[in-house]
């Protein structure tokens, strides 16, 4: 669980968003996974995810999606994963950029 995960305000409205789920599975109704828009079925573990990734933990923010990569839907843990791997990119890109421009003068 990173950092963000255990942000207070994080715990306090994903556990809202759970709620949510919750009763709205004992009336029988259909959770939507925010992220591929398809209903994320009982059996299928879901997460409580950001919409934006920098948006911060507002209710507004977090929304159910699937946990895990279905045929339709990436999945909230390989996204992070991604999302992960492109700012690591992202920084070693300035790093180099930085110290080519070193060279140039
Ligand atoms: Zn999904």
């Amino acid at each position: 669980m990173s950092a963000k995960h255990r942000h207070p305000d994080y715990q306090k409205n994903a556990r809202i968003i759970r709620q949510r789920v919750a009763v709205l599975r004992r009336g029988g109704g259909d959770v939507t996974c925010w992220r591929c828009g398809h209903d994320i079925d009982e059996e299928q573990r879901y997460d409580v995810g950001h919409i934006d990734p920098d948006a911060g933990h507002d209710l507004g923010n977090l929304a159910p999606e699937h946990r895990y990569k279905t045929a339709r839907c990436i999945g909230n843990r390989a996204a992070g994963g991604k999302l992960g791997a492109a700012r690591q990119q992202a920084r070693a890109e300035r790093r180099a950029t930085t110290s080519t421009d070193l060279l140039d003068w």
